[in-house]
């Protein structure tokens, strides 16, 4: 959680406007697998086969941790989704709030389970190292009568750590946390609220004006001028890129909007350039007009066939399960699907 780690974002983000946010497939598609687990009809209809297979995944690996926990099938456990929560000061003012994906309570034995899911592929940090999940266990330690919570993390693309990660918070670990929580709030609130950047960075809007965020752009950039870039000094300078690569899309936003309101702002030193029109090409009339001038294994040479497009299709003509369909398409195409294995990604360890 951005607040504990950085008490000066609080102050930053304030001062921010919000941008117009940008198309981005990963968040939008987040967006909607978890709109469609809690039950949104026209969510859970624009989602794509492979984003229906995160969402069974997610409700899957949830419904198989939470059992651990509670007895989900006698009935008697409540279930909400995606319920804001609230802390309060003393005075009853609404000081800080969080939002969990899901929250089951056995109110018989005072045990709650909370879940967060991600559908990404960038892996979060175990729950029992996630201060998310610490601050939502806080959160359902004063909105309910309960005495143990278990905090999930579901992360079923996750490329590194694991798929599902538990921390249990009993009565002493709830107090201490929740005196952390409220600490954090403090300092936030206070006008000279220190700043540091890391990885939080990521989903801040104050990063194009903050110095501590900045200053590790130019620590990629005073690494980049070195001669000598020895083995640890490139390590370092991964860990500033990871940090401020986020950076560029916020920019290329904030100047588009610039130029859209007046297309003279930047006059000689910068414009939109055209877009690009992008050609779609119809098979069937396309092989109508040019039958005749190409073989057909020519022509098909030249077409590429979408694997998802072809599993969402014969999902939709054959029924049943979406796990089912793509086992048997997969049966059926056999050696007509061939892999090529792309060169891996950097991650740290
Ligand atoms: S960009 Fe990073 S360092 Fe700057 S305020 Fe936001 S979280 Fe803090």
């Amino acid at each position: 959680m951005r607040l504990l780690n950085c008490p000066g974002s609080h102050a930053a983000e304030a001062a921010t406007p919000r941008e117009p946010e940008t198309p981005d497939a990963v968040r939008d598609g987040g967006t909607l697998i978890h709109a469609a687990i809690c039950g949104d009809e026209r969510a859970l209809a624009q989602l794509t086969p492979d984003q229906i297979e995160t969402k069974e995944k997610c409700e899957r690996l949830e419904f198989e941790a939470a059992s651990k926990y509670i007895d989900i099938e006698d009935g008697s456990h409540s279930l909400t989704r995606e319920e804001r929560l609230w802390l309060h000061n003393d005075e009853l003012e609404k000081i800080f709030s969080g939002q969990p994906d899901v929250i089951r309570i056995s109110h018989e034995r005072h045990v709650a389970v909370i879940t967060d899911f991600k559908s990404g592929w960038a892996g979060a940090e175990p729950a029992e190292q996630n201060a998310q999940i610490m601050a939502l266990a806080v959160l359902v330690a004063n909105a309910f009568d309960v005495a143990m919570i278990y905090g999930i993390i579901v992360q079923p693309n996750a490329m590194q750590g694991p798929k599902v990660s538990v921390v249990e918070y009993g009565p002493g670990e709830i107090v201490t946390a929740e005196r952390m929580l409220r600490a954090a709030i403090a300092k936030a609130n206070q006008p000279d609220a220190p700043r540091a950047s890391g990885e939080w960075c990521k989903f801040c809007r104050a990063k194009l004006n903050c110095m501590e965020f900045q200053s590790r752009a130019l620590a990629v950039e005073l690494y980049g001028q070195t001669s000598e870039l020895s083995h640890e000094k490139l390590l370092t300078m991964f860990d500033h890129w990871t940090v401020v690569k986020g950076m560029g899309a916020q920019l290329e936003s904030v100047l588009k909007r610039i130029i859209k309101e007046n297309p003279e702002a930047f006059a000689g030193k910068l414009r939109i350039t055209e877009g690009r029109n992008m050609p779609t090409v119809d098979p069937m009339k396309a092989w109508g007009a040019l039958s005749e001038m190409m073989a057909p294994d020519e022509f098909i040479g030249c077409c590429k066939v979408s694997l998802t497009g072809l599993r969402e299709t014969y999902h939709k003509n054959t029924g049943g399960t979406l796990k089912e369909a793509k086992e048997k398409l997969g049966r059926i195409l056999g050696d007509a699907v061939t892999y090529k294995k792309s060169e891996g990604s950097l991650e740290r360890i």
